[in-house]
């Protein structure tokens, strides 16, 4: 997978008794694949709230002595890539906001939509803005709206707020946990030593601590967890009939040891890999996948086509993109840093190449060539998502338009950009069908176009701090999908 950032990890924990900020800090460790750009935790011991956040990887922003720093019995954190804002240290979470019922800190994963004209609407009140996040505008209209009770402010924090958002909040008193009405993105609830309770983007951060996975967090739902126990309300009204839970996240974006809406993802990815070989069957000599994320697909490829599974491509798991993208130079070359092929395995062969995603088309290019120089005879490249031919408003880092390859070539024009022998995309319907969930559960809107929600024209991550977060220049909205498609938000 190239060119697709992964949005945040999100992590919450309530137990007293407990050394809550290093149970905080492995919990962001496990999902630091969901964002590398900056960390947080924030703590409460009742009586204070404390915050640290800085620019880096889980491990390089914590220590002893910050840990040290953030005591308490409930804590919050939050791993960052991101997509609305620029990547700087003022926007990394946890925020802490100031509002009517004392001060609170937020962490998010998502974005939302019209967070721009909320904001201005917030500024012509009076509200003054630290970061320029959709996450701030949240905890400010969470603020604002919340004069008496928390549960006001839920309410009118959800019935404002447009797109996706996973929150979790931590008041002196509480921790909070939020999913938008159409549960765009993954959140589960887990139980820790039998007297905690921990919260987190997926379930492999849950095993790390031993904790036992109980449920997800419903779409609209807001879980409240104080030393009375767990409470759930749904602000907006009944549990939505529709979800929309992201199809990115069952292709790529989860580890595959975890679980989204009961279902493993490392046998749902085979599924993928099996279908596309029904889909895409080729004569070849041997099946590999380009790792980690399609390396479970390629397998599934393999076992139902009866062609080989083989690792012919090694990756350098030290390599990230933080320490290529600097440089030019260094950004060309950057397959070769990441990727290394087994000559020895490849040379003579005929290869079916499976990864999970074309974006741009810049990368898949270098691997097919890579493969070529490596002594590959034919190579033939089979993609476990159908083509993405729309952008992402919902928190993944993904292009413009004009930017996807897919929006602007047929399968036949991608397979000569990418310099391969055959290319084959699997289906949306069969994308679907491998995720064991059945259709109308997920948002699929960066392959269909069909968006679950009202979306901007254009998608502008820096929209909060530029002009466009002027009145007059608010971002046009067009509306969500029509209703005979089954997705639609509350
Ligand atoms: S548009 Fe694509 S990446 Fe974005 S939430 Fe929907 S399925 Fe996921």
């Amino acid at each position: 997978m190239q060119g697709l950032r992964e949005k945040c990890g999100i992590f919450g924990v309530f137990a007293p008794g407990e050394d809550v900020a290093r149970l905080t800090f492995f919990g962001l460790h496990a999902l630091q694949h969901r964002g590398q750009e900056s960390a947080g935790i924030a703590t409460t011991d009742g009586r204070k709230l404390n915050i640290f956040a800085e620019m880096g990887l889980v491990a390089q922003v914590f220590d002893e002595d910050t840990l040290a720093g953030l005591p308490g019995h409930a804590a919050i954190g939050h791993t960052r890539y991101s997509t609305t804002g620029s990547s700087v240290q003022c926007n990394a979470q946890p925020f802490l906001i100031k509002g009517a019922l004392g001060e609170l800190a937020i962490a998010h994963n998502g974005n939302v939509v019209n967070a721009d004209v909320m904001r201005v609407d917030l500024e012509s009140r009076g509200t003054r803005f630290e970061t320029t996040t959709d996450t701030e505008v949240l905890g400010h209209l969470l603020a604002e709206a919340a004069p008496s009770n928390w549960q006001d402010g839920f309410t009118t924090m959800m019935r404002r707020a447009v797109g996706a958002y996973s929150l979790v909040i931590l008041s002196k008193e509480a921790l909070y946990a939020v999913r938008d009405p159409l549960g765009i993105r993954p959140l589960c609830i887990g139980r820790l030593n039998g007297h905690g309770w921990v919260f987190a983007s997926e379930t492999c951060a849950l095993d790390h601590l031993g904790a036992d996975f109980v449920r997800e967090v419903a779409p609209g739902e807001v879980v409240r967890v104080d030393e009375h126990g767990l409470t759930s309300t749904f602000p907006l009204g009944d549990p939505a009939a529709d979800q929309a839970l992201c199809l990115f996240e069952f292709i790529y974006f989860a580890r595959p040891d975890s679980k989204l809406d009961g279902q493993l993802l490392h046998p749902v990815r085979m599924r993928m890999g099996a279908r596309l070989s029904e889909e895409h069957p080729v004569d070849a000599d041997l099946v590999i996948g380009v790792p980690d994320s399609a390396t479970a697909a390629a397998i599934g490829y393999a076992a139902a086509s009866g062609i080989p599974y083989a690792e012919g491509l090694v990756k350098n798991r030290y390599v990230g993109r933080t320490f290529i993208q600097p440089d030019q130079r260094l950004r060309e070359r950057g397959v070769q840093l990441k990727y290394n092929p087994l000559r020895e395995v490849i040379q003579g062969k005929r290869v079916i190449v499976v990864d999970d995603s074309i974006v741009r088309g810049t990368t898949t290019p270098r691997v097919v060539k890579m493969l070529r120089d490596a002594g590959a005879t034919e190579v033939h490249m089979r993609i476990t998502s159908p083509p993405i031919t729309h952008p992402c408003f919902y928190g993944v880092d993904m292009a413009t338009r004009g930017e996807l390859i897919a929006a602007n070539m047929d399968v036949d024009a991608i397979r000569d950009h990418i310099g391969a022998d055959s290319l084959g995309y699997l289906s949306l319907e069969a994308t679907v069908d491998a995720t064991g969930l059945g259709g109308g559960r997920h948002c699929t809107a960066c392959f269909s176009g069909v968006y679950p929600s009202e979306v901007p024209l254009q998608f502008d991550k820096f929209a909060l701090e530029s002009e466009a977060s002027r009145p007059d220049h608010e971002i046009p909205m067009v509306a969500a999908a029509p209703a005979t498609v089954p997705l639609t938000a509350r």
